[in-house]
């Protein structure tokens, strides 16, 4: 990157760090001397000076307006494709739905000689010298020269004399297409921007200096876009309360995880997605097909009346056993994000069919780079087993009828694992957690007259009693899920720190499921036998082990799939949010850890 361009966007990263610290006073933004550069900041500029700018795919001006609105954002969104939907977006594209109706080829082809009231819609555009691509909302013939004009939701911005003036960020979209127009010859007398809320076009000024600022600003995107260094969250800002990348981005979170304070921040929104529900289907009849009819997923089974299901509406397909999906059907569960989890009858599960993956390419360096690392490895692996046998103990202390001595074990168990020196001292430590564990399992049931059986300690391999069963089968669930959200924060499932890597072993997907194994597997299996939901009848015996049975798998999974819904107390920010949601929240703070951005992985623990 030549020298002056790298000094125009160093100052701009200065800038942006100097806007995380604006004062409020009064309700008036009061900025702070200029700060130095954070670290990654630093890594970033040293990263453009040593490299050349490789050829790049045309930047959108889509993706500069996210640029300018928070350079994180545009990271997320060009880079890592990470897109997610919110109220806003989903509106925002509803009032552009009228003007996205291109104008005919012929008509494009006309704009150089646009005559005066003539409008083209949705005109795209491309230029190789500016490495830009954009799509003009309309353009206006007038009598000097064409007219922009761009169509936002939300309403303009007034400045102190109370005028509305256009969003900075959508300001700079509309001067990046008045860019593009002029590469085509156009002369563009005006800009103005329409914005709904607001019932009102606001006037947006050309002139050479926005022009120049426009072109610097993608200079500078671009710079960030090659320098696989995610910029950091902005720290208490209002962008954020708005951003639909906040679920993904964490910037209160991150901010702690990063320079952790004694005492976490309570925060009071949670990172929730729009749309964050949504149905399970779960299909083991030998012999039905999941195929797919208009926008819906229909499930045959002989001698039933098919089932359909909105494909928007579905969240995971599960297929135990001799189950088909069709092609089609499979296509549109991927187009649509809907996971589909393949298990054997006996539900071991087996793989999962799901579209491409977010780019994730940092934190998936980050995590092959931190596996090389001994200290590392342990260090993630003393809190992945500290976490779990924390949580072992809390649902015994809970539930179970123990002396306190039992519970003391545990809490030695627990405590000495942050000082295990080595990875056979944890297992050792997580061994004999379990031991004691599993020993006073049963202390946790309430025997009742619908079951004959008694639990011995944990056995798998086949499980030879129910309650083994159970554990089995719902550890092998949430092993699903897990290495579903690993795939969607864009960590390699396959490669755990303590957990070793073994063919076809979800190991990173298994270390994070070890806090939530007593929490939600354990948990599901105590309620159902204590509340009489399943007894002796809904398993089956064979030389082969013990298994449920269609009516006990359906009630097993009714069970757990609420325990998925229940909302808990995140432990660190106070909110409360679904396991289910948790354990995506857990996943992404590991995401942070590889990629630099938290110097620790607190576990999920509760109290
Ligand atoms: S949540 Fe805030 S820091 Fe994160 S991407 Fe959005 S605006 Fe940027």
């Amino acid at each position: 990157m030549p020298d002056e361009q790298l000094g125009l966007f160093e100052d701009r990263l200065r800038q942006e760090t100097n806007r995380d610290v604006h004062k409020r006073d009064g309700g008036q933004k009061i900025p702070e001397p200029i700060q130095d550069l954070t670290p990654l900041q630093e890594k970033i500029i040293e990263h453009l000076r040593s490299s050349d700018l490789a050829p790049q795919p045309p930047l959108p001006a889509r993706s500069l307006h996210n640029y300018v609105y928070c350079a994180r954002l545009f990271y997320y969104q060009w880079v890592e494709k990470i897109f997610v939907e919110n109220a806003d977006t989903v509106a925002g594209s509803s009032i552009h739905r009228h003007v996205d109706k291109p104008s005919r080829l012929e008509d494009n082809l006309a704009a150089l000689k646009l005559p005066e009231n003539a409008k083209l819609r949705s005109l795209k555009l491309e230029s190789s010298a500016l490495g830009l691509v954009g799509v003009v909302d309309m353009v206006e013939g007038g009598e000097d020269g064409v007219e922009i004009i761009d169509y936002k939701k939300g309403a303009a911005r007034r400045n102190a004399l109370g005028e509305m003036i256009p969003k900075e960020a959508d300001a700079m979209q509309v001067i990046a297409h008045g860019l593009l127009l002029q590469e085509q010859g156009m002369k563009v007398a005006a800009a103005s921007i329409y914005y709904a809320e607001s019932k009102r076009r606001v006037p947006v000024e050309l002139n050479d200096a926005a022009y120049d600022l426009c072109r610097q600003r993608i200079a500078e995107a671009k710079a960030i876009a090659i320098s696989n260094h995610c910029p950091p969250p902005l720290k208490d800002d209002a962008r954020c309360l708005y951003c639909s990348a906040y679920p993904v981005c964490l910037p209160n979170e991150s901010a702690y995880w990063q320079e952790p304070k004694e005492k976490p921040p309570i925060l009071e929104r949670a990172p929730m997605p729009d749309g964050d529900t949504g149905e399970i289907i779960v299909v083991q009849k030998a012999g039905a097909v999941v195929g797919q009819r208009g926008d819906q997923l229909v499930v045959s089974v002989d001698g039933e009346e098919p089932r359909k299901f909105p494909a928007k509406q579905v969240r995971s397909v599960y297929l135990y056993g001799a189950v088909q999906l069709t092609s089609q059907a499979a296509q549109t569960c991927l187009e649509e994000g809907i996971d589909v989890g393949y298990f054997s009858p006996a539900g071991k599960f087996l793989g999962l069919l799901r579209g491409l993956p977010a780019s994730g390419v940092d934190a998936r360096l980050g995590q092959y780079r931190l596996f090389g690392e001994p200290g590392i490895r342990l260090q993630l692996a003393r809190e992945i087993v500290r976490s779990k046998i924390h949580n072992q103990r809390v649902l015994l202390m809970r539930n179970g009828d123990v002396p306190d001595r039992v519970l003391q074990e545990m809490t030695n168990c627990r405590d000495a694992t942050e000082k295990a020196v080595d990875a056979q001292r944890l297992l050792g430590l997580e061994g004999a957690a379990a031991a004691v564990y599993f020993e006073h399992f049963a202390t946790m049931l309430k025997r009742n007259d619908g079951w004959s059986f008694d639990f011995n300690g944990r056995n798998r391999r086949p499980p030879r009693d129910p309650v083994n069963a159970m554990l089995s089968l719902g550890y092998s669930i949430l092993s699903k899920e897990l290495t579903g959200v690993c795939h969607t924060v864009g960590l390699d499932p396959f490669l755990g720190f303590f957990h070793q890597p073994r063919y076809g072993r979800p190991a990173l997907a298994l270390d994070l499921m070890e806090e939530f194994r007593p929490l939600i597997v354990d948990s599901v299996v105590i309620g159902l036998l204590n509340r009489g939901e399943l007894t002796d009848s809904d398993f089956i015996n064979s030389a082969s082990g013990t298994n449920l049975n269609e009516h006990g798998r359906r009630g097993f999974w009714e069970a757990y799939f609420r325990r998925m819904d229940t909302e808990v107390s995140h432990p660190e920010f106070g909110y409360k949010m679904s396991y289910r949601r948790m354990l995506e929240v857990q996943a992404r703070q590991l995401w942070r850890f590889l990629r630099g951005e938290a110097t620790q992985y607190h576990g999920f623990t509760t109290r």
